[in-house]
């Protein structure tokens, strides 16, 4: 069981923002194959104009052109809508180490932006994406929810902030906010390129250059990598959560771990190549170990994920190999 069953009144109307990233696209594309209406919202900052333009034939797919940090634009971005999954965010730890500053405008100030105009639009859930870094310098394994540490970076204290909006304006206005801590997610569309990519797409498009992929540290640091349809389904079941859980975070992952060094010899035999990484410095910020209990989304959320790694990357590396290569 995945997300298909998953029933929303007939002519619903989902507000997606980051539509033109990888996982607010792969929302978009999910909830218009399920026959609702889907309005996208993005600003091009670091999303792709093409991951726009792929739905915009679909009579259920509109998309509005604009910032996070803007209430306007938020104000009408919400009018109409009954389900608001907000992924506009600026990503990356090290790069949030760099212009803290930055990093409060649009993923703090926005994502406030968003659930006042929410509120005031009378949205009936507002499912927004918080992160694995909130767990910062706790070192157990599992990271289980109510057992987070001290943050590492200005990215993770905005998320970690963001988590607080959300359980006040559950507390304080009734509007229900579900907190996703997505754990590494991979999968089509990740953008593989620039010095903040993700691991799994960018070690794919070098392998696929014949380039040498660099690997921070010893390659021996493990996470708990979350396929995209994993998430997807978080969203939706978070949509259809009751008014009793709202307010809280959830850990979004599959529950296995990953060790980077392996994933790299499993991509490199996958594709053919024999190419010796370079190792370099630990990044600042970065954790060596992650991985999740998801008992809390599993009971609350009825979050059933279908995909484990090993499934998963044999579907994204399909679609890599289609678009890239
Ligand atoms: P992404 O960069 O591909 O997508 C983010 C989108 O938000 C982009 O299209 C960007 O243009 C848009 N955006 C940024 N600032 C904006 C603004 N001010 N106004 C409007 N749009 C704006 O990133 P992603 O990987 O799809 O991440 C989506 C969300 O999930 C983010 O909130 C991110 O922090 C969170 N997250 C992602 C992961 C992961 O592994 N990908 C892990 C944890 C949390």
């Amino acid at each position: 069981m995945g997300y298909e069953d998953v029933k929303f009144p007939k002519g619903s109307k989902f507000l997606v923002t980051g539509s033109a990233g990888f996982i607010g696209s792969n929302l978009v594309e999910a909830i218009l194959k399920l026959g609702y209406q889907v309005r996208g919202l993005d600003d091009f900052s670091t999303g792709k104009k093409k991951n726009v333009e792929e739905f915009l034939d679909d009579p259920n797919y509109e998309f509005i052109e604009g910032d996070i940090r803007n209430f306007e634009t938020c104000m009408e971005a919400c009018n109409g809508v009954d389900y608001v999954l907000n992924q506009a965010a600026w990503g990356s730890v090290p790069r949030s180490i760099e212009m803290p500053q930055f990093y409060e405008e649009v993923n703090v100030k926005g994502t406030l932006n968003m659930m006042e105009a929410a509120r005031q639009n009378g949205v009936k859930k507002f499912v927004y994406a918080s992160s694995s870094s909130v767990y910062g310098d706790e070192p157990n394994l599992p990271k289980k929810e109510g057992r987070e540490g001290n943050v590492l970076s200005p990215y993770s204290l905005t998320k970690k902030v963001n988590e607080e909006y959300g359980r006040l304006y559950s507390e304080l206005y009734g509007l229900d906010t579900y907190g996703l801590r997505y754990f590494n997610v991979f999968g089509r569309r990740q953008n593989p390129d620039g010095a903040y990519a993700a691991v799994i797409p960018k070690f794919i498009k070098q392998l696929l250059d014949d380039e040498q992929p660099k690997i921070n540290g010893d390659g021996k640091q493990s996470r708990d990598f979350t396929y995209i349809e994993n998430v997807i389904e978080a969203n939706l079941k978070a949509c259809n959560a009751s008014t009793e859980v709202a307010g809280e975070a959830y850990n979004i992952a599959y529950g296995g771990r990953e060790f980077l060094i392996d994933i790299y010899a499993e991509l490199s035999h996958a594709l053919k190549k024999d190419i010796q990484p370079i190792f370099g410095p630990v990044r600042q910020g970065d954790i060596k170990h992650s991985n999740a209990d998801i008992t809390k989304a599993r009971e609350l959320l009825k979050y059933n994920p279908q995909w484990n790694f090993e499934r998963g990357i044999v579907e994204a590396l399909d679609w890599y190999k289609k678009n890239l290569g």
